[in-house]
């Protein structure tokens, strides 16, 4: 039996520990937007995701028109938190001025780029579903989260966290969670959540790399660059190529993922781990992509996205089963004797996985 967390959070992009850490030792300001951030994640989120996630399974969602663009709304929120806002820029329209609004458009159509031009994907449904955004959400709120209809931008609070429109991989990351509820549903706990999170990040990467065109060798292969204020100790939030190094600061604490099989965290916080032992499978990625010379969307992230949507993966796949799966499909894709057949293979037994 998997140990069960005392409250079972939805996804959204900075953990719960970080933000417990932030309210105990930041400054007064900074600490007081991250107590808020976390009353708001455990109050009411929960309860406003549940009933999105109805509207998902419900089988009533709308029939989208399919197109080769995306469709993208961006709302303020005006610092309330009454979803979704103000409009204040649909498809094709011109630049607001407001940065985060800018972004947050820019980083939505970036995503949808690389899941429709590489991957032949419309959208987060696969059936060109509008992608909304929300930003100035909160009282300088610090987090960012994919609701189940649309995505959601708090400001930060400033002195720690600056606002989460600011990196294209945290778009990435929250649309991915969207892709992934349509396709094998991984349950967020434990080492199926661990998966949930760390294929996130994959593709919030691939996202930046897309956008920037940049190849597996020249990527930095973090997580949420720029996010943190330069008042912190910290190069992002995680790093893929070697986890628990993403920062260190006396009031972050340090990044607690583990790189290893050997060094997997049992913990009832945060869902199971699942942003802590989520530096496994981010490392295993790393390594696919990066032993495999040029781009890691076409190699390493096509296995890994033919694998998320393989109806044999199932919800509470371990990363065994995972592993086992995409050791798999790299053979049937690119040939037993490929390059990414072996890359995948030795990845995952570098991180002392084995494909099950
Ligand atoms: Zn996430």
């Amino acid at each position: 039996m998997p140990l069960r967390s005392p409250l079972l959070l939805p996804p959204s992009f900075v953990p719960p520990y970080l933000l417990d850490r932030l309210a105990e030792r930041a400054s007064a300001h900074a600490s007081a937007r991250a107590a808020q951030t976390l009353l708001i994640d455990r109050e009411h989120r929960g309860l406003r995701e549940a009933m999105a996630a109805q509207g998902v399974s419900s089988g009533l969602a709308p029939r989208y028109v399919r197109h080769d663009s995306p469709a993208r709304a961006i709302h303020d929120a005006e610092h309330t938190m009454s979803l979704p806002g103000r409009l204040v820029r649909a498809e094709q329209q011109a630049a607001t001025g407001d940065i985060a609004a800018d972004e947050a458009y820019d980083y939505l159509g970036a995503t949808y780029r690389l899941y429709h031009d590489i991957y032949e994907r419309d959208s987060i449904d696969g059936a060109g579903m509008p992608l909304a955004g929300s930003v100035h959400y909160g009282n300088d709120y610090d987090n960012a989260f994919w609701n189940g209809r649309q995505m959601v931008f708090g400001d930060g609070d400033g002195e720690v966290m600056n606002r989460f429109t600011i990196a294209v991989d945290i778009i990435g990351h929250e649309l991915t969670h969207g892709v992934i509820d349509h396709e094998s549903g991984l349950v967020y706990e434990g080492q199926s959540g661990a998966l949930n999170e760390s294929i996130c990040d994959v593709f919030g990467a691939l996202v930046k790399q897309h956008l920037l065109k940049q190849t597996a060798q020249q990527a930095d292969w973090l997580v949420g660059a720029g996010l943190f204020t330069g008042k912190v100790k910290a190069r992002a939030l995680r790093s893929m190529a070697e986890p628990g190094t993403a920062y260190d600061d006396p009031v972050l604490g340090k990044d607690p993922q583990p790189a290893h099989m050997k060094d997997f965290v049992v913990t009832r916080q945060d869902n199971g781990g699942v942003h802590i032992n989520s530096g496994i499978p981010n490392r295993a990625f790393y390594l696919a992509a990066t032993a495999i010379p040029g781009l890691a969307w076409e190699t390493a992230g096509r296995v890994w996205y033919d694998t998320v949507c393989d109806r044999r993966l199932r919800k509470d796949a371990d990363f065994a089963a995972f592993a086992q799966l995409s050791v798999e499909i790299a053979a049937q894709r690119f040939g037993a004797d490929s390059a990414a057949h072996k890359a995948v293979g030795a990845a995952w037994n570098t991180v002392g996985v084995t494909a099950s």
